[in-house]
Order: C-alpha cells, then structure tokens, then sequence
C-alpha cells in the first residue's frame, strides 16, 4: 500500500511553459504554509512547448513534493485529470488549472471548507475573467446540467476544486472515455458545497480550447450526464404525430361543412396523414434511441454503487470483501480518525 498524505493537488499541463515555473512555486507556497503532507501531481498532456522537460525537472528537484506524470500524447484535460488522479494519494484531492486563472492562494479555503464534512467543494467564479462567448456558453450549460442532474451547483466549469477520497476512488472505477469530471463526482457526492473564488484572466498563453474541442467538451458533458436527448425524438415525434391526427379530423369537420373545394381537392388530407407517418417514424427512432441508451449504460459500465462504509458487528470475513470495498474502507476510517 502506497504511503498516505494529507492532500494531492492535481494539475494538468499541456503547453503552459510560462506559467509551470509560476505555478509550481505558488503552489508549493500554499501547500508548506498549509503546515499537512501533501503531493502537487502535474501531469504533461502531450506538450511540445517543453513543459514537460520543466515538470521532469521540478519533480527531480523537489523530491517527494512534486510528482510528474507524463502522458505519450494529449489526451484532453479531462482525461489527464483522471490520470494525475489515478496516481495521488492524499485523503483529499484538489483539481486545479496550469494557467493561474484561480490562484492556489484558495486552496487553503477550499480544504477548510470540505474538512466541514463535504465529499465535494466546487467553486463560483466571482467577476470570472472570460470572453463574453465563454462567458454566455456557459452560463446557458450550467443551467442546463443543474435541470436533467438535479445537482445544484451553480457552476460547473471552473475545475479548481476538492474532493474526498471516496469519490475519486469512485470516479477512478468509471471506465467510459467522454468524462466531465465535476460531473461525475457529483453523481457520487452526497453533501456538496460551493465557495466564490477570486477568478483572474490567463496570465501567460492562450485558452488551450478551440472552438471544436470547446463543442466535443459540451457533447461529452451532455451525453455524459443523461441520455435525455435521445428521449426527446419520441417526444417530439408523439407532439408531430398528434398534431397530425387534430389536423386530420379538423379537415374532416371542415370537409362536411365546407365541401371539398375547402380542403384544396384532398391535398390538406395528405398533408395530415404525412404528419402521422412522420410522427410514427419520429417515435421509432426514439424506440431505437431508448434501447442505444440502455446499451450506452451498459457500455459505459459505471458502478450502480459505491460503498463508502460498513458497519459491523461481525468479524470481518475477509474472503467476502471485494477488493475496492476493502480499500475504500480502510481509507474511510483513515478519514474518520483524522476528523476527531
Ligand atoms: N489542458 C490540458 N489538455 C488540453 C487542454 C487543456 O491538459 O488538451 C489544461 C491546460 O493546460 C489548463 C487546463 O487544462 O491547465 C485548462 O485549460 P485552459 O485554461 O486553456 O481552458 P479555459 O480556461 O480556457 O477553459
Ligand atoms: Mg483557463
């Protein structure tokens, strides 16, 4: 078993030569003031800019401070999240972004705040220092993640935040490809809280998002959370095929009245027959949609649960302990004992 500390800081680098050397002493500021044993876990997501000749050489430097894990080649952040998480040690894991747009100068804050019982600290942006499209774009996914999720969090995109153990033992157990982080954590989260963090603008380089990956990270959080979307064919294919059959006896009633001229010589009638069909082939797809939903589920093999604790009076078995419940375990009362 690896040897435990206080708390990881997870960072992912791709092309931040400017600001590694920055971050990297800020960071270390943060964490020696913090007075706890702690780990800063920067991982390199395929830069070509030499950041990771710098993170190499940092963690060479500073020992058993700071860890480098280096990536063959960019994955996304997301996905280099997941691998600095797969590595860390600490009872709390805090997320954090290379370019000092939320200064580490928070995390002492942030750890006060889950030390109060939380499994998930996020963090509001307060006068976010972003364009006015970035600005827009995720205001309307914030809202929209807080309706299908039913997690309130007022925002999601700012990735400066903690999380407890547990939880990234559980996020570590989802094997899907697309994953948004905060997200994830909060399905497995069961007291959240959120705290407003200064937000700075980038202090060196620019946003390593272009528009293509900003739309594949929107994709990959909306598909991620719900498969609602595909739900929405049958909706929208019953609204259709309704409309059409109103459609249809109003022509009729319209039709006896009237005479035939009314209708334009039957061709309304075909109109409102088409709308059904169209209906009907809206609501298959949707059919179809539902079972690609379920496959999806399955697929993506997430853990329909997650043991945090048991309570026992029995002697423990240990050949009926599965593996991850007996490490979860053990790491659960590391937390309780350190919480007394
Ligand atoms: N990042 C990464 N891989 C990528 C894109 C970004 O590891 O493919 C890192 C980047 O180095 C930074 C963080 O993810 O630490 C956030 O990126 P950025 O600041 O460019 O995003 P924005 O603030 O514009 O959302
Ligand atoms: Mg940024």
């Amino acid at each position: 078993m690896k040897a435990k500390v206080d708390f990881s800081l997870v960072i992912p680098v791709f092309n931040e030569a400017d600001n590694v050397s920055e971050l990297i002493r800020r960071c270390l500021a943060v964490c020696r003031a913090d007075g706890g044993t702690f780990e800063i876990i920067l991982v390199d997501d395929g830069s070509s800019d030499g950041s990771d000749e710098m993170i190499i050489q940092a963690a060479t430097t500073y020992g058993r401070e700071i860890v480098g894990v280096i990536l063959n080649r960019n994955y996304g952040q997301h996905a280099a999240v997941i691998a600095g998480l797969a590595q860390c040690r600490g009872d709390i894991i805090v997320t954090l972004d290379a370019d000092l747009q939320n200064p580490p100068e928070e995390i002492p804050r942030l750890l006060e705040e889950i030390h109060k019982g939380f499994d998930v600290v996020g963090t509001i942006r307060i006068n976010r220092r972003d364009s006015w499209f970035r600005k827009t774009a995720s205001s309307l996914i914030n809202s929209m993640v807080r309706r299908t999720t039913g997690v309130m969090m007022q925002d999601y995109g700012c990735m400066l935040r903690a999380y407890r153990r547990p939880i990234i033992q559980a996020i570590l157990q989802c094997r899907e490809h697309s994953t948004f982080i905060p997200i994830l954590a909060n399905s497995f989260a069961r007291k959240t809280s959120e705290i407003p963090v200064k937000h700075d603008s980038r202090s060196q380089g620019n946003s390593k998002y272009s528009i293509f990956k900003l739309i594949s990270l929107q994709f990959d959080l909306l598909t991620s959370m719900s498969t609602f979307p595909l739900r929405l064919l049958s909706f929208l294919g019953t609204i259709i095929a309704l409309s059409g059959i109103t459609f249809g006896v109003f022509l009729m009633i319209m039709r006896l009245h009237m005479g035939s001229a009314w209708a334009a010589e039957g061709v309304f009638t075909l109109f409102a027959v088409l709308f059904v069909f169209i209906g009907a082939q809206f609501i298959g797809l949707g059919l179809l949609g539902e079972y690609i939903g379920r496959i999806y589920q399955d697929v993506r093999n997430r853990p329909s649960y997650f043991v945090s604790q048991i309570v026992t009076g029995r002697v423990q078995e240990h050949s009926v302990t599965p593996l991850e419940t007996a490490r979860s375990l053990s790491e659960t009362h590391s937390f309780v004992q350190k919480g007394k």
